[in-house]
């Protein structure tokens, strides 16, 4: 079976591309990195660079389209909250047209998208049901999903994979956390009751790969650990794990000064659940936040 993953080279890609080829799959990965550099992350897959390279290409069975400027990378100005828009919805419209005019449809694809999706949502518990608030994150990720439905009409099985915040090594917001906690400096955001969903990165690839085989799957996922957790246990056991203190709470205030309405990455959150992956027969290899933050930084 033949796929395309967009994003391969990302902090989930780099994981899923691997794991993709040991489950027999022949793996495409539409990057602009050279393509060595992409072999040298993804591992032995073919590197493509442009969406019109497609044509020539014999088809897919398979898309996963992880593609995206980082969210949490630069302030949220007009301009950029463009950038971050182009680059997961424009991208997806072209990456859809492209899969459309080929005279092989693909089977199934999974397509990206975020607990964003809901915005801010204090304790309520979120499932895929939940109604979302209307902010920035939401438009972002209900544009981007939208940009993928066309497919949905022409009989592909689509899914949406409503990401929470993502630990793993070498990266993502963990490796952002931890420098802190390492000098002495770690402590809970705010007053720390916000909730993170945090999923385990090997749990997002394994979902995935689920969505990708599980022919009854289709519509949104929330890939996100069955035990979503305050910034404020977080904050504790990541001090634990560390064998660091948590002493120096970062203020509210301040965040809002430095970052903007970024801060509201850090601010706000989501206490969502994964409820249809539980309910349809996915089993998580690291629910529990501890041990997965232990695996995650080698402890
Ligand atoms: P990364 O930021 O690590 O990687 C995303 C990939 O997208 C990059 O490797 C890059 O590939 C590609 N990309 C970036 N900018 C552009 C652009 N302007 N045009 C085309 N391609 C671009 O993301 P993650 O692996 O962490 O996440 C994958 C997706 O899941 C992202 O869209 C992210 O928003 C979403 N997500 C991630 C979460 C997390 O905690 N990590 C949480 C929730 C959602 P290349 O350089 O090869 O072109």
């Amino acid at each position: 079976k033949r796929i395309l993953v967009t994003g391969g080279t990302g902090f989930i890609g780099r994981v899923l591309c691997p794991n993709l080829l040991e489950a027999g799959y022949e793996v495409d990965v539409l990057s602009r990195q050279k393509p060595e550099d992409v072999r040298a992350i993804c591992g032995r897959v073919t590197p493509i660079r442009h969406l019109t390279g497609l044509g020539e290409r014999p088809g897919y069975d398979a898309v996963v389209n992880l593609a995206g400027e980082g969210i949490a990378e630069k302030r949220w100005t007009e301009p950029r909250k463009q950038v971050l828009r182009d680059s997961r919805i424009a991208l997806t419209r072209e990456l859809v047209s492209a899969l459309l005019s080929h005279e092989k449809l693909p089977h199934v694809m999974v397509s990206g998208s975020a607990v964003g999706y809901y915005g801010a949502q204090g304790e309520a518990i979120v499932t895929e049901k939940s109604a979302p608030n209307d902010e920035f994150s939401h438009r972002l990720c209900a544009d981007w999903e939208k940009a993928a439905s066309p497919l949905t009409d022409q009989g592909v099985r689509v899914c949406y994979s409503r990401t929470g915040v993502v630990a793993g090594s070498g990266g993502g917001f963990l490796e952002r956390m931890v420098l802190p906690f390492k000098l002495g400096l770690g402590g809970r955001i705010g007053n720390g009751s916000q909730y993170m969903p945090w999923v385990h990165r090997q749990d997002v690839v394994n979902a995935i790969l689920w969505m990708l085989s599980e022919e009854s799957a289709s519509g949104p996922y929330n890939v996100v650990s069955p035990n979503p957790v305050t910034n404020r246990t977080f904050t504790r056991t990541l001090a634990d794990v560390l064998g660091r203190p948590a002493l120096f709470p970062v203020p509210a205030t301040v965040l809002k000064l430095a970052l903007g309405e970024m801060s509201r990455l850090l601010l706000t959150g989501q206490r969502a659940t994964p409820e249809r992956l539980e309910q349809e027969g996915f089993r998580f290899t690291w629910p529990e936040l501890k041990p997965a933050l232990k695996e995650a930084l080698g402890k």
